[in-house]
């Protein structure tokens, strides 16, 4: 069985293998094949790979490949250079894209969409999105400090005291958790926000503020087991009110709320950044789905009145060394549940009715099989 792992795109800065994984597919019998300079955004040398077990080839490598190891999906034309029936692990970005889930169905071959991936117990170790958005809220952090011409600590020096800078995150979700985690260990003073009453605990077990307007409707809806519920006009008007006084008193807002599927919704108006201090900071992770945050643009930083609105496309992919460890280790134990252990070679063995590749696979056969997708999978 041949694992082929490509040099991804321009802009692309992760790579779906690391040395570790490289050992691990390697011990399971398989042959491994990297790409040449796979790795150069990530820091991990040809040699490193060479090292592990892998062979380094070119761009030609994947066209004989039983699996196809990758961060995003595969264009029109690389697909096809695959073999028919190849299996493909990438972010597949399937949501809207229907013109490129018909081109990998074309292709022949099996495309797995990681961001698909059950969240349950047993594929925590392949959940990309929380891998990627722990990194991404980490990074969000350190983003904005960058940008922020002040300090984040209290600082009390014999020329006087340099107040903590107030850091408001909206979302408690894997990047806003560790978002709200980073912002507290620069000594920031952080709150946060989000629809679902339990991330309240959460959010204060970091030791950061949850901001609600608590009142008896909050405390039914926090007691109904932790999904957001349908809140009543009124108490989202209380909300949004509240919302809007303590941005206005923020020095930076980092936004992540995602509703999955959908596009991001609208959390912070221009008219809510105009009210801002002079030199805030607004950080928009979901800029890529629409954007959190009025005025934020895909892959740019913005001045919006007082304030500045960081926009960066593929966050986790800022922090590209760390991204790919554990992306890579995310693809190589999924993959792992595809190979058949007792066969004397390695070779795939894929359980058509488990529900993660249920869950996953989006083409085969030269069809779109997944339900979500309007596939149908028999
Ligand atoms: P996400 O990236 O889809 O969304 C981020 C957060 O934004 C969520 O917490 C969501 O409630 C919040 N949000 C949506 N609309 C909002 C609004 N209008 N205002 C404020 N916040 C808003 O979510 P995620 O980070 O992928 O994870 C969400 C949930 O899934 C969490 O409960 C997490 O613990 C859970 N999870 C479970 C597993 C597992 O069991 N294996 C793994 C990862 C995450």
């Amino acid at each position: 069985m041949k694992v082929f792992i490509p040099r991804e795109q321009e802009g692309e800065t992760r790579v779906a293998a690391s040395p570790d994984t490289v050992k691990k597919l390697k011990g399971l019998g398989a042959e491994v094949v990297i790409q040449s300079g796979a790795g150069e955004h990530s820091k991990i040398t040809d040699k490193a790979f060479e090292e592990a077990g892998a062979k380094i080839g070119d761009d030609k490598s994947g066209e004989d490949a039983d699996v196809v190891l990758k961060v995003i999906r595969p264009t029109k034309p690389e697909a096809a250079g695959y073999k028919d029936g190849a299996v493909v692990l990438a972010l597949m970005d399937p949501y809207g894209n229907e013109t490129a889930l018909r081109d990998l169905a074309e292709a022949g071959i099996l495309a797995f969409s990681m961001e698909l991936m059950p969240r349950i117990t047993r594929a925590q170790v392949m959940d990309v999105l929380s891998s990627q958005a722990n990194l991404a809220g980490y990074q969000a952090v350190i983003d904005a400090s960058h940008e922020f011409d002040r300090a984040f600590p209290m600082m009390m020096t014999a020329a006087g005291t340099v107040p903590a800078a107030k850091v408001f995150v909206m979302g408690a979700g894997v990047a806003g958790l560790q978002a709200i985690a980073t912002a507290k260990r620069l000594g920031a003073r952080v709150s946060a926000n989000d629809i679902r009453p339990a991330t309240k605990e959460q959010v204060e077990s970091l030791g950061a503020k949850f901001i609600a307007v608590e009142d008896e409707e909050f405390k039914e809806a926090e007691d109904s087991g932790g999904y957001a519920t349908e809140m009543s006009a009124e108490y989202q008007k209380k909300q949004a009110e509240l919302v809007e006084q303590h941005i206005a008193a923020q020095d930076v807002v980092i936004t992540t709320a995602l509703i999955p599927g959908k596009p991001a919704p609208k959390l912070v108006s221009k008219a809510m950044i105009e009210a801002m201090k002079p030199g805030s900071v607004l950080v928009d992770l979901a800029v890529e789905r629409g954007g959190n945050i009025e005025g934020s643009k895909a892959g740019e930083i913005v001045d919006v009145g007082p304030a500045r609105v960081i926009g960066y496309k593929n966050v986790a992919g800022r922090i590209a060394a760390s991204a790919s460890l554990l992306y890579a280790k995310n693809l190589s134990s999924f993959l792992e549940t595809m190979i058949d252990k007792e066969a004397e070679t390695a070779a795939l063995k894929i359980d058509f009715e488990d529900e993660l590749v249920k869950a996953t696979l989006l083409t085969r056969g030269g069809k779109v099989v997944n339900e979500r997708f309007g596939g149908t999978s028999s």
